[in-house]
């Protein structure tokens, strides 16, 4: 069923809407644009209209063009319906977007020639509807549409510098008699640009708006262990080696603990992968709970975690890591037998004290040696690595 929530979730993000749709949006913008001129003219000529403003209109000229403007009108709404009904056949047809742009440059080419080339609506629509069509458009469609549109202000510009035609032929007078600019014209002339601006404005705003927030979703996703919602194994090198830099050579201490889960493979292969799955999210779940704030943990390989631990000595280093041992031993995986899950985990614990001159990579490599050994030492246990001298088991 279709709920506003979901219309609203389908619809929210422009950048996901099909080229038919960014064009039903333009000829929308097109036609209101163009409804708001029409209504104005058929204001002006009625009696609604104060009288002192027709001092300042041509309004011979909109009779002139009333069949015109009433042809553009339906001409829009008609391409609209079009684009409409051929919008899910065809959802994704470059054709939409051209024919649009160029619908909407030239309609406004139209009512600026009426209005003046160098009116401020004019180039309120000339500069910002690129801007705004860039971000959502077929670029090729824009830079077509905004160089005909271009073409075409300078060519009836020039025409009305040389007396081919009038400038600004619906304006009769831009200034009363007193010689100041009318304030009918000025009123007039902010009516048609600021809606404009604003629905333009506001489009690019939403647009940039979602963008960043696209971006940023993106960037997590591609630092994050889609199962255990960890760092990833890109993520976690990166806060090793920023952690590594940070620190500097006399830096305060820093540790990196490799911890390998014992036996996984004997999850997966008596109780199948889902399960397995589920022991993984678990160990995570573990891990991060039993580190501070400031420690980062990240998923290094298929059962292996990096925990890198900023600041923190051997002694502190150690008993972090053996905090980490316990909570592992505690997880219980209740898959309807008799008896829970249990799973443990070997680690390998390397301490950068005193800001010893050693490499990120060096730092892992320790680490794992002291995870090698701690599998050789019957697993469930974390072994120090002090470069040549590691500990015995803590067990
Ligand atoms: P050891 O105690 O020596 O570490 O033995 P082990 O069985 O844990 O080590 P081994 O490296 O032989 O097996 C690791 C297993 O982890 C093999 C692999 O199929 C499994 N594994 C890796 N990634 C995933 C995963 O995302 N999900 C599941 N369910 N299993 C995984
Ligand atoms: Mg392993
Ligand atoms: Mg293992």
């Amino acid at each position: 069923m279709i709920t506003i929530k979901t219309l609203i979730q389908k619809y929210v993000n422009p950048l996901d809407w099909s080229s038919a749709t960014r064009a039903a949006l333009l000829l929308c913008m097109t036609l209101a644009a163009h409804m708001q001129y029409v209504l104005w003219c058929y204001y002006q000529v009625s009696d609604l209209s104060p009288e002192i403003n027709k001092q300042y209109i041509n309004l011979a000229l909109f009779e002139d063009h009333q069949f015109y403007l009433n042809s553009i009108l339906l001409f829009t709404v008609s391409l609209l319906l079009l684009v409409l009904s051929f919008r899910k056949r065809f959802p994704e047809s470059e054709a939409y977007e051209h024919i649009a742009s160029q619908y909407y440059s030239f309609t406004l080419l139209y009512f600026s020639y009426f209005v003046g080339t160098l009116h401020i609506a004019t180039g309120v629509v000339l500069a910002g509807a690129p801007v705004v069509g860039f971000i959502l458009f077929n670029r090729r469609a824009v830079l077509l549409a905004f160089g005909v549109s271009l073409v075409g202000q300078g060519i009836i510009s020039y025409a009305t510098t040389t007396g081919a035609l009038p400038y600004a032929p619906l304006v009769k007078n831009l200034q009363g008699s007193d010689g100041a600019l009318s304030l009918f014209w000025m009123e007039t002339m902010y009516f048609f640009a600021a809606p404009h601006l604003i629905v333009l404005l506001l489009f690019a705003y939403h647009v940039l708006t979602e963008w960043r927030r696209r971006e940023h979703e993106i960037r997590l996703l591609s630092l994050t262990d889609p199962l255990t919602h960890l760092s990833n194994r890109r993520s976690i090198l990166e806060d090793l080696n920023q952690e590594h830099e940070r620190s500097g050579r006399y830096g305060p201490s820093f540790s990196v603990l490799l911890v390998d889960l014992d036996h996984f493979k004997h999850v997966n292969d008596t109780w199948g992968h889902p399960v397995g799955d589920l022991v993984l999210v678990a160990a995570a779940k573990a891990l991060k709970e039993s580190v501070r704030k400031v420690d980062y943990v990240g998923r290094y390989g298929g059962e292996e975690f990096l925990v890198v631990l900023p600041g923190t000595d051997s002694d502190g280093a150690f008993q972090l890591a053996d905090r980490c041992r316990k909570q592992l031993e505690m997880i219980a995986i209740d898959i309807g037998k008799s008896k829970p899950i249990n799973i443990t985990g070997s680690m390998g614990l390397y301490c950068n004290e005193h800001g010893r001159s050693i490499s990120a990579e060096q730092m892992l490599h320790y680490a794992d040696e002291a995870l090698y050994k701690a599998k050789a030492s019957g697993r469930n246990c974390v072994i120090v690595s002090e470069n040549e001298k590691d500990l015995l088991p803590t067990r």
